[in-house]
């Protein structure tokens, strides 16, 4: 019998009140690894109000002490890399140095938020007027949750909770019901972090699980990642409930390549950026863009390139590319390229027929090319979020900066150019939040925000870094007179 997984509730393992569960499928082999419960708002109204009750006494724990916390994690993540890799990589596809990958991410995030001692510090003014101070200071804002896609089971909700627990809120992390078991696992070896009850907790589920999230009124604070349509919903239902959410959406990334760009690395960057986890990267490069003559010289070595690539199953070694997510996710993907055909796209390399032995349950396509891609196309504005690579040709760089500012995505864009006259120029006119000079994949450090712009990010401040610290936090402004006759005169 596979195992439901638990909720994580006020530091026990407290069974769903739902009565429904979902199967968690390794989508390399169709095998079924677990159960994971599909929701209920008893669960969420249960951890919210555990959450809710242990907030006073760790906001008032010194931040010093907090995050000694926030050591722990990062050494019990280290330590424990290989075996929450490889539970990653079976429920989620990717490979195992993808995986571990995350862990690094993730662990970037929690040193960060270590320095809350410091970054937490308001500002004072001495003497506004006379014998009048005027300071601020950044307090918590209770509990705190977030909401997360399948792509990144590790990595997306340390973006956001290692800053809110820092900053004094508790906190409920919900993970995608595609890959539950990663987070399970995780929260089970964070037990020994012996971080008082009820400050971490996490919830299984799905939509009602999120909806129960949206209108809990012990949950001031959300942090969504995922696709467009759903953070839109997200951010809007939140607001209107009078709570801060930031919501980031879905991407269709272009990638620019001028005749001048160094052709070994911009080849080798952008087929590690379009294939890598097999294209579900919300940073992925999914539109190739060739300026002028450069069609001509890259776009085979992108296809010899991307013909190399070594999919499979992501265990095993030397396997670049895993499968994708769900069977859905397949034959929705196989339809776009379709699609693409039908409206006039040149398929240059086609994964559909990829076989990979041990295999045959799983949901696997390799490498796919296009070119001759009209911008009007459903494959050209659609995000798909699989290993497909769509190549469109312009005349000028202008050109280019113009197709790239008319999409209703903004998450990152990025240039192979030997022009430093060039690069400025995208740099600054192109409407993207995450920008990419000779980058292929422009995922910024965890001391930086991770940035995105129009359909691809609700709200006004992003994970990460000064802006999680900001978005788990809210200001109070203090003025005082002491004493010294009450005012001073001169
Ligand atoms: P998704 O939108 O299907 O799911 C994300 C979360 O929302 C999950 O926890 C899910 O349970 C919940 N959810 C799904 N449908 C819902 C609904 N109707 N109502 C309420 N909640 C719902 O996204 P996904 O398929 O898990 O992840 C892939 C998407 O995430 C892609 O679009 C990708 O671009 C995006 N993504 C964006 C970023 C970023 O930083 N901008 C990072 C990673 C992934």
């Amino acid at each position: 019998m596979p195992r439901i997984l638990k909720n994580y509730i006020n530091g026990n393992w407290v069974e769903s009140k739902g009565y429904m569960v979902l199967d968690v499928i390794n989508p390399a082999n169709g095998q079924l690894l677990g159960k994971v419960p599909a929701g209920s708002k008893d669960d969420v109204t249960d951890a919210a109000e555990k959450s809710h009750q242990a907030w006073s006494s760790w906001r008032n724990t010194p931040a010093t002490q907090r995050i000694q916390y926030l050591f722990k994690m990062k050494q019990v993540l280290e330590a424990n890399t290989d075996e929450i890799a490889e539970i990653c990589t079976k429920e989620c596809g990717k490979t195992f140095s993808e995986s571990k990958a995350e862990i690094v991410r993730a662990v970037e995030n929690i040193e960060v938020a270590c320095g809350i001692p410091k970054l937490l510090q308001g500002e004072f003014s001495e003497d506004i007027s006379s014998g009048v101070d005027e300071f601020y200071i950044r307090q918590p804002l209770g509990v705190g949750a977030s909401i997360c896609p399948f792509n990144f089971p590790i990595m997306i909700p340390f973006w956001f909770m290692p800053y809110a627990i820092a900053c004094g809120n508790t906190y409920i992390v919900k993970p995608s019901e595609k890959v539950p078991m990663t987070m399970t696992r995780i929260f089970e070896l964070f037990e020994g972090l012996k971080l008082p009850n009820g400050v971490l907790n996490m919830v299984h589920g799905g939509k009602e699980t999120v909806d129960a999230i949206l209108e809990n009124p012990f949950i001031p604070a959300i942090s969504f990642v995922g696709s467009t349509n759903v953070a839109k919903y997200v951010y809007q239902t939140g607001v209107a409930n009078g709570k801060r959410v930031q919501a980031q959406g879905g991407a269709k990334n272009p990638v620019v390549i001028m005749p001048d760009a160094d052709e070994e690395t911009t080849v080798r960057i952008i087929v590690d950026s379009a294939f890598g986890c097999a294209g579900q990267r919300c940073l992925a490069a999914s539109i190739v863009i060739t300026v002028g003559k450069a069609s001509e010289s890259f776009i085979e070595r992108i296809i010899m390139a991307a013909k190399a690539r070594n999919t499979g199953n992501g265990m095993s070694q030397g396997v670049e590319m895993g499968p994708v997510i769900t069977k859905e996710s397949k034959e929705r993907i196989e339809k776009l390229i379709q699609k693409g055909v039908a409206d006039g796209a040149r398929l240059l390399l086609d994964g559909r027929e990829t076989k990979i032995p041990g295999g045959e349950d799983g949901n696997f396509i390799g490498p796919t090319i296009l070119d001759n891609v009209h911008s009007e196309s459903e494959i050209y504005k659609t995000e798909i979020f699989g290993p497909v690579l769509s190549i469109i040709n312009v005349d000028s760089l202008e050109d280019a900066i113009e197709l790239i500012n008319q999409s209703r995505y903004g998450n990152s864009a990025c240039i192979f150019t030997g022009s430093g006259a060039a690069a400025r120029k995208f740099r600054h006119d192109t409407l993207a939040g995450n920008i990419g000079i000779n980058i292929g994949i422009a995922a910024p450090m965890a001391f930086f925000p991770f940035s995105g712009w129009k359909e691809s990010f609700f709200g006004d401040l992003h994970g990460q870094s000064l802006h999680a610290i900001e978005f788990y936090t809210q200001t109070k402004v203090v003025i005082e007179r002491w004493h010294d006759e009450w005012t001073r005169k001169f």
